[in-house]
């Protein structure tokens, strides 16, 4: 018998991913989800849609939920929703741009269930970050985002997002990195999805360019006193492929509440309009069983263009929907 958890011998997620909104401030160039100031969908979930959703998350038991972009800081009632999760005693993670981070914020996140705070910085340096990520959180904010964040021991994680623009930025954003206090710096390779996807050529780093990126990180991390390294091993067509050889404990809550397997693919088997967590997580399930999903992952092995529909959401239509709130 078997000793390897597979999804079925859960009744509910470990972790939920939920991008509360599309909506941001900024058109960064590598962003995975093409998000922007104009990018919210026109139907994503209202308030009481979305602290009803919070609060079947507390009730299902579920330990962990991740915040991604969009921009989760700038929803208004962002607030309710992480206290309604943190009362229930579910663990929070945001990944932010941190321009939202001023001393009040962050006093408030210490006081919630916080597990840590992501914030991107995609250079060592204003003027790479800024043009690598217009409209975004400017460096002084987001820097100063970690720096607040850390001295207030809410772990702060650097997310360095790498691109022929900026590798030669890796190591010194890593030593900033260690001076802000951060805990970990986060980086991997550049996914083929989202904005990065349509500039590919001029962002997407030569193989031995990130290799070398890759070497001189790990260097510099095993002198002491930086934060630690979590470099993701990697890429997108790799990723989706293990993903759906061993299928992760979790669910990814989409702006309109439609719950799919995986950013990079666009399927969307469930929906927590109509369904509960519950519902919605055996169709989860049965997706990733389904044929359509083997045969388009197999796909975009030697068609990475499929990659381009990775935003959308369709139904899968072998899973039976059966399960209504
Ligand atoms: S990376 Fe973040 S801030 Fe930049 S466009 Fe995407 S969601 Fe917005």
């Amino acid at each position: 018998m078997s000793s390897i958890a597979s999804i079925e011998d859960f009744s509910a997620p470990l972790f939920v991913a939920w991008q509360l909104t599309n909506r941001c401030g900024g058109r960064c160039l590598a962003c995975c989800e093409e998000s922007g100031p104009d990018k919210a969908w026109p139907d994503e979930l209202d308030r009481e849609e979305a602290i009803g959703v919070a609060r079947q998350i507390a009730e299902t038991g579920i330990p962990y939920v991740a915040f991604g972009g969009g921009e989760p800081m700038r929803i208004p009632y962002v607030w309710e929703i992480f206290q309604t999760l943190s009362d229930g005693g579910v663990a929070i993670k945001i990944e932010t741009d941190g321009g939202e981070l001023d001393d009040a914020a962050v006093e408030r996140l210490a006081g919630l269930r916080v597990d840590n705070v992501q914030v991107s910085v995609d250079g060592a340096t204003a003027e790479t970050h800024e043009a690598l990520r217009p409209g975004a959180a400017s460096f002084a904010e987001a820097t100063g985002a970690l720096r607040r964040l850390s001295a207030r021991n809410v772990p702060a994680e650097w997310v360095f997002v790498p691109s022929r623009r900026n590798l030669h930025e890796a190591v010194a954003a890593y030593e900033l990195a260690a001076e802000l206090g951060c805990s970990v710096f986060v980086t991997g390779p550049l996914m083929r999805l989202g904005r990065a996807a349509l500039d590919w050529q001029n962002l997407a780093p030569s193989p031995p360019d990130w290799v070398a990126t890759v070497e001189a990180l790990e260097a510099r991390a095993a002198a002491a006193g930086g934060p630690r390294l979590a470099i993701y091993p990697w890429d997108i067509e790799t990723e989706i492929q293990r993903r759906l050889d061993s299928p992760q404990a979790m669910i990814l809550i989409v702006p309109n509440g439609r719950v799919k397997l995986l950013n990079a693919l666009p399927f969307a088997p469930g929906d927590l309009r109509r369904q509960t967590v519950e519902q919605a997580w055996r169709s989860y399930q049965q997706a990733w069983r389904s044929q359509e999903v083997a045969d388009f992952v197999a796909r975009c092995r030697n068609e990475p263009g499929l990659l381009r529909h990775a935003n959308e959401t369709w139904p899968v239509p072998s899973v039976e929907a059966v399960d209504t709130v």
